[in-house]
C-alpha cells in the first residue's frame, strides 16, 4: 500500500477545451508500483501547453491537468520504480516520456519515438489499469492527468517513472532547471545531437524564444563561432547578442530573410534552426541554405505551410530539410549535460526565465504572448502542501 493515499493537492485544471486554467483542489489517488510521487517546486511555462488547451493539439480527455516542464524533490516511489538509486528527498526533473519498445527508443533517439502523440498527449502511464489518471476533483470526477507523463500544473503529482530525470542539485538550484525537460532540450538536441556544427560553420537560428536561445547558448557551448539571430523584436535580438550572438536579422528589415542573411554572407550560412513555424519564413530561409546546408524545423508550421523545393537546387547544392522532435534527445543523458554546462556558465539558462509565483499563470501566459517574457516559470513555494 502506498504511505499516501487520498492526497490534498492544488492543480490548474482545464474543464473543456478553450476553458481558462484554473487552480483549484485536486485529489491524487496514490503511487502505483511504477510511479513517483514528487513535491513539485517549479512548472515551465511551455507553448505547447497552451495549444493543448486552446484544442490545437489532441488530448486524452478534459477535465486535464496539464503541465510538461516540472522539477521537484521526490517524496514517495513505488514498489516497482526500476532505478532502485532514486531516494526519497531527491531533486528531479520531470521529462517527456516514450513508447520504450520501437527502434527509435531502442537506440536513445527518444525524441524519435513515433509514438510521441499516443504516449504524452493521449494516454496516462496507466492505460492497462482500470482507473487511467491518478487525479480527481472533490466531487469524485476523474480529471485526465499524467500529460508527458507528469501533469506538472500541480503543487503535487505523481508521475510515471520514464518521465523522472534524477539530477545532483539543491533544493535552492532548482528555479531556473524545469525547461531543460522540454523547451531548452529541444533547442539544445537540436544542436547537439541532429546538427553538430562544426566551429567554422555558420549557424543562423530563427525565433528568439526560448528553443531558439537555448539552441544558440548550446552552440556557442560547442565553440560555434558564427551564431545569427533572427526575430522581430529588437529586445529579444539583444538578449541574443548577450548570449553570444554574433550577428542579429530584425526580419521586419527585409522583404524575406534570404535577403538577410545574404547581405551578410552572400554565400549563404551552413545551419538553419527554424523555431517559428512560419510559413514565409520556412521558404526564405531555404534559399539562404548554403552548399551542404541543413534546414533543421523544430516550430510547429502553421497550418497553412506549404515547404516549396525546388528538387533539382537539393541535388545539385546537396541541401537537406530535417524535422526534428525534443531534440532527438535521451532526457537522461542530454538533461544532466544540460545542467552542468549551466553549472560551468555555459548555459545561461537564468538570463532567459522568469520566475512567477504559482496563483499569477494568467499574467505568465499574457507576458508570454506579448512577448515580454522569453520563458516563464512558475514557483509553487506560496502553496502549502499537504505532505
Ligand atoms: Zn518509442
Ligand atoms: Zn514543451
Amino acid at each position: 500500500m502506498p504511505k499516501y493515499e487520498n492526497i490534498q493537492a492544488k492543480a490548474y485544471v482545464v474543464s473543456s477545451q478553450g476553458s481558462p486554467f484554473v487552480l483549484q483542489d485536486v485529489t491524487l489517488d496514490g503511487v502505483q508500483e511504477s510511479e513517483v510521487l514528487v513535491e513539485i517546486k517549479y512548472t515551465g511555462l511551455c507553448h505547447t501547453d497552451i495549444v493543448v488547451r486552446d484544442g490545437g493539439m489532441p488530448i486524452g480527455g478534459y477535465p486535464a491537468v496539464l503541465g510538461h516542464e516540472g522539477v521537484g524533490i521526490v517524496r514517495e516511489i513505488g514498489s516497482g520504480v526500476k532505478n532502485k538509486s532514486l531516494s526519497p528527498g531527491e531533486t528531479v526533473i520531470l521529462s517527456f516520456h516514450t513508447c520504450g519498445q520501437c527502434r527509435s527508443c531502442g537506440e536513445g533517439r527518444l525524441g524519435g519515438c513515433p509514438h510521441m502523440t499516443e504516449v504524452n498527449f493521449i494516454n496516462t502511464a496507466r492505460s492497462k489499469d482500470s482507473i487511467k489518471t491518478p487525479i480527481s476533483l472533490p466531487d469524485g470526477t476523474l480529471v485526465h492527468g499524467q500529460f508527458f507523463g507528469q501533469s506538472s500544473m500541480s503543487n503535487l503529482a505523481i508521475v510515471s517513472e520514464d518521465s523522472v530525470v534524477k539530477i545532483d542539485a539543491q533544493p535552492e538550484d532548482l528555479q531556473f532547471l524545469a525547461p531543460l525537460s522540454c523547451g531548452y532540450l529541444t533547442g539544445a538536441g537540436t544542436v547537439l545531437n541532429v546538427l553538430k556544427p562544426r566551429p567554422t560553420d555558420k549557424v543562423a537560428v530563427l525565433g528568439m524564444g526560448a528553443v531558439g536561445l537555448a539552441a544558440l547558448a548550446a552552440a556557442k557551448a560547442i565553440g560555434v563561432e558564427t551564431l545569427v539571430a533572427v526575430d522581430i523584436f529588437d529586445a529579444k535580438l539583444e538578449k541574443a547578442m548577450s548570449l553570444g550572438a554574433t550577428h542579429k536579422i530584425n526580419s521586419k528589415d527585409f522583404v524575406d530573410i534570404n535577403a538577410g542573411i545574404k547581405d551578410i554572407f552572400p554565400d549563404g550560412v551552413d545551419k538553419i534552426i527554424d523555431t517559428t513555424g512560419s510559413a514565409a519564413l520556412l521558404n526564405s530561409s531555404l534559399n539562404a541554405l548554403g552548399h551542404e546546408g541543413t534546414l533543421a524545423l523544430v516550430g510547429v508550421p502553421s497550418p497553412s505551410s506549404q515547404l516549396q523545393v525546388d528538387a533539382l537546387d537539393f541535388l545539385l547544392s546537396c541541401k537537406k530539410i530535417v524535422g526534428v522532435i525534443e531534440g532527438l534527445s535521451d532526457p537522461k543523458s542530454i538533461i544532466p549535460k544540460l545542467f552542468s554546462l549551466y553549472q560551468e556558465n555555459k548555459f545561461p539558462i537564468d538570463k532567459i526565465s522568469t520566475l512567477y509565483p504559482a496563483e499569477d499563470l494568467d499574467k505568465a501566459v499574457a507576458d508570454l504572448k506579448l512577448g515580454s517574457v522569453i520563458k516563464p516559470i512558475l514557483s509553487w513555494s506560496s502553496i502549502h502542501s499537504s505532505i
